[in-house]
């Protein structure tokens, strides 16, 4: 059954609820993402940066609201959450003096860092150890992400990583834009070893899925989910086939946290605050005004404007009770916004790769699998704490 609802689409602000009120809050369940985006600015300039749609790389260099603001807006709307705040950017450690003052006026919070990684050797070592999680954007081997993100930045990268790994208590996880078909199975696998997990998302770009691209994706997703299988005592740390896996053996855990709505959180509790204190659902739609969610600097917030539309294809979609609307930001330009190109060139074929690993986990029977697995291989799958952290799905 289809979650759908009409989308709501008006930026003005809404009435807050009254404490003792009946009125859904803004919020729904206990847990809330705030993503904070410490600066727009970044020290490299990946080829395919999300952020540079709609300019909005660069657009803004310091946090313009105070701490007192955020305080405020923390105490009137997420009073009773667990928070757990992730810095953002731009290249979050570009400022590093705000994550360490937001750190010790909320020092009950869990930490994440999102960061290119570059600069991580720099870092103060009370926040290296603040940190659940580092999502370090790598886009594969050596060629790959230098031919993305500049010459020496994976050496810089993983020497970075190694300089710090004495000093981090939580888990290093590699975040993949699975960008061009010629990445090979080796190139990502090679991460798993580096990394505590591998988590990869699909390019959301026109023209990197013609057909014999397609096909090389599907077969690296074969071998990748043949891996996956192959043991029962240990577990192969990629993110989205754990995640399609829980779903699949688990599929109460395919809803709770997210209220049986998209597994990215944008349809219900992430925050991604910009420098100037507007809040938005996802971070790459920033630069769409009826997408404002609300704001810290005059202190609002409504429910999140990006929800399922009965334009989506997802209710009547094989993959559904897995994916459960894999990115709201694609389906909503692609269905909502209607944009036909967009559709046809990057988001169905992902929808086609999305399906074909719901097949091959099936064809590999994970419910017999997960009965075989040992218990900490059984825990990794139910509850790995990186799930709160990424979009699950590819
Ligand atoms: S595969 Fe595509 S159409 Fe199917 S549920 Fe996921 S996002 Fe929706
Ligand atoms: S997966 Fe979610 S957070 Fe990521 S781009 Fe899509 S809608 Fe935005």
């Amino acid at each position: 059954m289809s979650s759908a609802q009409p989308i709501t689409l008006h930026p003005a602000r809404p009435a807050q609820p009254q404490a003792g009120s009946d009125v859904t809050p803004a919020i729904p369940g206990h847990r809330v993402e705030l993503q904070l985006l410490t600066t727009l600015k970044c020290n490299l300039k990946c080829t395919y940066c999300s952020l540079g749609v709609g300019e909005v790389l660069g657009s803004q260099t310091h946090v313009d609201y105070s701490l007192d603001q955020l305080e405020n807006f923390v105490a009137t709307h997420l009073g009773g959450y667990e928070t757990y705040v992730t810095f953002y950017g731009g290249e979050p450690t570009l400022n590093t003096q705000y994550m360490q003052e937001v750190i010790a006026r909320f020092p009950n919070f869990r930490y994440q860092l999102q960061t290119n990684g570059t600069l991580l050797d720099g870092l103060p070592d009370a926040l290296l150890a603040r940190m659940s999680n580092y999502l370090i954007s790598i886009d594969g081997g050596e060629t790959t992400t230098d031919g993305y993100r500049g010459r020496g930045i994976y050496r810089q990268v993983m020497k970075n990583l190694a300089t710090v790994r004495p000093k981090i208590a939580g888990s290093a996880t590699a975040r993949v834009t699975w960008s061009h078909p010629e990445i090979s199975f080796e190139e990502l696998d090679h991460l798993t070893e580096i990394f505590d997990y591998l988590y990869f998302q699909f390019v959301a770009d026109r023209g990197a899925y013609p057909a014999e691209g397609m096909a090389k994706r599907r077969a690296i997703l074969a071998q990748m989910i043949d891996k996956f299988f192959r043991h029962t005592d240990r577990l192969y740390p990629i993110i989205p086939i754990m995640g399609m896996v829980r779903n699949k053996v688990m599929p109460s855990r395919a809803q709770e946290l997210y209220q049986g709505k998209s597994q990215c959180r944008a349809s219900t509790h992430i925050l991604n605050v910009m420098p100037d204190g507007r809040i938005f659902p996802c971070p790459d739609l920033l630069y769409l005004p009826e997408m404002q969610q609300g704001s810290v600097v005059d202190n609002w917030l409504r429910a999140s404007p990006l929800q399922a539309d009965p334009a989506m294809p997802c209710s009547s979609c094989e993959a559904f009770a897995f994916c459960r609307g894999n990115c709201m930001k694609n389906l909503y330009l692609a269905y909502v916004k209607k944009d036909e190109d967009y559709r046809r060139e990057v988001v169905e074929p992902i929808c086609e790769l999305v399906r074909f690993m719901g097949e091959e986990i099936d064809r590999h029977n994970p419910q017999e699998w997960f009965a075989r697995a040992s218990l900490p291989v059984r825990k990794q799958i139910t509850d790995c704490e990186v799930y709160e952290y990424v979009e699950i799905m590819p």
